[in-house]
């Protein structure tokens, strides 16, 4: 039996079109679903859009839109994103989909109901309509959200809550004995720090009139549709059959749950550290195994905002420089579980000097070689055990940390050191001299070049697979990376 690996990146709230910020999550979540995939494991790769609550609601009004067809397009241009970006996801859920994501959310309500988690009780507080959550008074600066620079609304309703202060001890022991991993350590502390602050139930409901009827009813109350978080939680279990009547869903829900890894923003890993934990446990659920939490991208150290003019569009990255070049920048340059930079200028640079002249060198001057002077093309059967034991470890090592910058920055290594043995053998020169052993140099640089091929895969799967056929059938490719000015 092969194990199975279940990996989830955040369902992506559909108010605006894909940004940056969403390209890096499932670029990450992608290489490291690719990875298990070569590691010989089932995986289940999800993503997906999250398409109610307020904001949408709004957002739909204010573009004058309808709201179906406001989410419909928004949702279209997230799964075109994935697309461009090459990423395998095996399934894509939506939750307003009524068939497959309400049945999941709504049963299990029901299993908080039957818990005794869900009461009825009066709300008065504030909420922030960008987080789309209730915020504390001691939480804002200058009275506004530290992530959205504004002024939370004040609310007053009648709502169903749910009893999260009953799972805060559980969650810690949970945390802390690692049986939750959380992804880095500072995020770890800081959910840790918040528990101990002390939990409060939290408003789990809305009133339906509020949200213009946009929403997962609450099960057997008309008037009240289910908090937007509530909702958008369930839907990793709800894409893979929890809540379904079908047999062949319910099957797969028994073989994929728990989710081995979430892939989370930090701006909504407390929702996926304390409430999502939490409903399991009401639910009886086995928790996840384990939550990664990315940063955000910065351009120049800012924000990205219409209003600074610094906003890079990702479908215009790919347009101009490919997907493999933006995966590139991303799994990179940026480290994985901190804030990270991006300017058009570093985008370039980083382009030239590690993809242009970097690999996209390498594997010409050596396929240019190999096609001039290796008579044979080099089959698998040929290529012997690389002496790359070292290396494969430490690969490994980091992958199973998810340090995916500091898998590339091997690969690179690599390639810098394939540079060196060129220029320090001169293959093309020596060929004249000593044919046979030019003739053993450039086979051990094509061997090094499938060695690059096969590390790169998860990363860089289109350039992999680009180099992997150039050796085959032992001709040198068009160029992988032409030069940018
Ligand atoms: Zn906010």
């Amino acid at each position: 039996m092969r194990e199975k690996f279940y990996i989830t990146t955040a369902i992506d709230y559909v108010n605006a079109p894909p940004h940056l910020g969403h390209a890096l999550e499932k670029v990450q979540a992608d290489a490291i679903a690719r990875h298990q995939r070569l590691l010989n494991k089932e995986v289940y790769f999800l993503a997906g859009t999250d398409e109610h609550g307020i904001k949408i609601v709004r957002s739909a009004r204010d573009a004058g839109k309808n709201i179906e067809n406001f989410v419909d397009e928004n949702f279209k241009k997230f799964e075109q994103l994935a697309v461009k970006l090459n990423i395998s996801n095996d399934d894509f859920i939506r939750t307003s989909d009524k068939k497959r994501h309400w049945p999941g959310a709504q049963a299990l309500w029901k299993k908080l109901i039957e818990a005794g988690d869900i009461y009825k009780s009066k709300y008065s507080g504030y909420y922030c309509v960008g987080c789309e959550a209730y915020v504390k008074e001691g939480d804002l600066i200058n009275g506004k959200c530290p992530y959205h620079y504004a002024e939370p609304e004040k609310i007053e309703e009648e709502n169903y809550f749910f009893r999260l202060s009953r799972y805060a001890d559980e969650i810690k022991k949970r945390i802390e004995s690692g049986d939750l991993k959380i992804l880095p350590e500072s995020r770890k502390n800081e959910i840790l720090a918040m528990i101990k602050q002390g939990i409060e139930d939290i408003s789990f409901s809305r009133l339906k009139e509020k949200l213009f009827g946009w929403g997962v009813p609450v099960p057997d109350d008309n008037s009240q549709l289910m908090y937007v978080w509530c909702d958008a939680l369930a839907n990793y279990v709800s894409a893979i059959g929890y809540g379904s009547a079908r047999n062949i869903d319910i099957s797969k829900f028994r073989k994929f749950w728990p989710a081995d890894l979430h892939v989370i923003g930090k701006d909504i890993f407390r929702f996926h550290a304390l409430i999502w934990p939490a409903m399991l446990m009401s639910a009886k659920l086995p928790l996840p195994k384990t939550l990664f939490v990315h940063g955000f991208i910065l351009s120049a150290g800012k924000r990205m905002s219409k209003t600074l003019g610094n906003v890079i569009d990702p479908f215009d990255l790919i347009e101009r420089y490919g997907a493999d070049a933006v995966r590139y920048y991303l799994l990179r340059e940026i480290t994985p579980f901190e804030d990270g930079d991006i300017t058009e200028e570093k985008f370039k640079e980083a382009y030239n000097a590690n993809l242009a002249n970097g690999l996209g060198n390498l594997v010409a001057r050596i396929m240019k070689m190999s096609e001039q002077y290796l008579v044979r093309p080099t089959t698998d059967d040929q290529r012997p055990t690389t002496n790359n034991k070292n290396i494969e470890k430490q690969y490994s090592d980091f992958m199973d940390n998810f340090e995916l910058n500091k898998v590339m920055d091997l690969i690179w290594q690599k390639i810098s050191e394939m540079d060196l043995y060129i220029q320090k053998t001169q293959p093309f020169k020596l060929i004249k001299e000593d044919e046979t052993r030019a003739k053993e140099i450039l086979r051990e640089l094509v061997f090094g070049l499938w060695d690059i091929a096969l590390m790169l895969k998860p990363f860089l799967p289109g350039t992999s697979e680009k180099i992997i056929v150039a050796i085959q059938s032992n001709k040198m490719p068009e160029a992988l990376f032409p030069r940018k000015d």
